[in-house]
């Protein structure tokens, strides 16, 4: 059994179905059993979510047509053999309508209207590649998160799976239907509560839900199609010297996936990697190319010590110092991380010295103005003096590789690399995983520091 997901950014028209429909016909003539994941077409969770600041026809006309004109392309309305399909869609869309309806009536988006708003963006994905599996000639069976047997808790928004249940419930529903040599297509990212109320997993989530998938059914793989060619070396936008890194560690992935990514779900690669199922981030458009395989660490393979640099922009410097504080560093540390935890801000990457106070956090650039005023609060009580710093032109560079782990001198020639551009580094940290150095230069110097460093470790040649 494999796993494969469609992400959103290949979806943009029922051509990119009815590729990706090709795509699994391919895996299921090599004997695979296959279960498809799809997501919401491009954009569209964005602008179910845009609700409230935009209007329910606004949103209902979008939605409509983008779904209907795509279910054109795949085949015309007539025919025969989506008969059902084309019924569900009209179902779904006057659920949909009453749904907007209803929650303007109200005036009111609680968090669990918005998760059922949401989901309808998965729900009609479905359906299409539901419609586009049937015109490659495979038989398919379309399911919701819940009901493949996905629960999770209650919390809205961003809900934790009940791995028990959900495992008990995946199998039982998904098992036969793969026995008659029928695909799943199940919806990413929503899943629901044991009573059956719409929940989501989180941005991202259609990831999650694959690997989540995989690890109830222990599936062989996970396979991952999206609009890249695979994890690259670089932002190919910033070198066109970027490749595809073949092989990553978990580890690897999973930090690299914080540092690249706006939209990684932060848990989607946990199943994986406690149930060591390889996911392979595969291009719909080049689907006979390797990509990139995500793996458990094997050491004779991952002969590179850096696999991947990364640039994280529109970013701000805080820093909090100040000598003679009662109670010390970590007290204003409980402080401003309890400021920031109170703010909903998320902390990037966050600096100490061991000499007086000095405590930097890079948050993002637009929660800045909050940020301060939040941390001028928590400390007002504190006895000492504080200063507030703020630099907000700057941006963080990381350096990611399995191998710098107990090798000397990486930081070496990171930091070399970077002074031979004549670049001032403004803030440093590397955890204890070793797994990754990160470091803090001015905006203006950032795609010079990447691409210094991506020369350094000849990330643009072939190992
Ligand atoms: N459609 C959802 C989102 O945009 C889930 C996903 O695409 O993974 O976040
Ligand atoms: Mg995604």
């Amino acid at each position: 059994v494999i796993i494969v997901k469609f992400g959103g950014s290949i979806l943009k028209s029922g051509y990119d179905y009815l590729r990706a429909a090709r795509i699994v016909r391919s895996l299921v003539d090599e004997g695979k059993k296959v279960i498809v994941v799809v997501s919401a077409m491009k954009g569209i969770t964005d602008m179910l979510l845009s609700f409230g600041s935009r209007s329910a026809s606004d949103i209902l006309g979008t939605v409509k047509q983008r779904y209907f004109t795509s279910l054109e392309e795949i085949a015309p309305p007539i025919d025969p053999q989506l008969v059902d399909i084309v019924g569900e869609m009209s179902r779904l869309s006057s659920e949909l309508t009453k749904a907007l309806w209803a929650a303007k009536v109200l005036e009111e988006i609680s968090p669990r209207v918005r998760d059922y708003i949401v989901s309808f963006g998965e729900r009609f994905s479905i359906l299409l590649m539901s419609a586009a599996l049937r015109k490659v000639g495979l038989k398919c069976k379309w399911f919701t998160g819940r009901e493949a047997g996905i629960v999770t808790d209650a919390s809205f928004g961003d809900a934790k799976p009940l791995h028990e249940v959900s495992k008990k419930l995946v199998t039982d529903t998904l098992g036969p239907v793969l026995e008659e040599d029928v695909i799943p297509v199940v919806a990413g990212f929503i899943a629901g509560t044991i009573e059956g109320t719409v929940t989501v997993l989180g941005r991202g989530g259609s990831d999650y839900t694959a690997t989540l998938l995989a690890s109830y059914l222990g599936a062989k793989e996970v396979r991952l199609y999206t609009d890249v060619p695979g994890i690259m070396s670089i932002d190919p936008s910033i070198s066109s010297d970027a490749r595809v890194v073949p092989l990553m560690s978990f580890d690897e992935a999973m930090e690299l996936a914080y540092l690249g990514a706006k939209n990684f779900h932060p848990r989607a690669l946990e199943p994986a990697t406690e149930n060591l199922i390889p996911v392979r981030i595969k291009n719909t458009f080049s689907p006979e190319k390797a990509g990139t395989l995500i793996t458990r660490h094997e050491p004779p393979l991952l002969s590179r010590i850096v696999k991947a640099v990364a640039l994280i922009r529109g970013v701000a410097i805080l820093t909090i110092e100040g000598a003679g504080i009662v109670g010390g560093a970590s007290r204003v540390a409980y402080e401003v991380y309890k400021a920031m935890n109170e703010a909903g801000i998320n902390v990037i990457m966050s600096s100490q010295n061991a000499s007086q106070v000095s405590i930097s956090l890079i948050i993002p650039q637009n929660a800045l103005e909050k940020a301060v005023s939040y941390v001028k609060r928590a400390t007002e009580g504190l006895e000492g003096t504080l200063r507030i710093e703020v630099e907000d032109d700057v941006c963080v560079v990381g350096v990611v590789g399995a191998g710098m782990r107990g090798t000397p001198g990486v930081a070496a020639r990171v930091f070399s690399a970077i002074a031979r551009e004549g670049i001032n580094i403004r803030m440093i940290a590397q955890g204890s995983s070793e797994l990754n150095i990160s470091f803090v230069v001015k905006e203006t110097d950032g795609f010079n520091a990447v691409r210094a460093l991506h020369r350094e470790f000849r990330l643009g040649e072939i190992s």
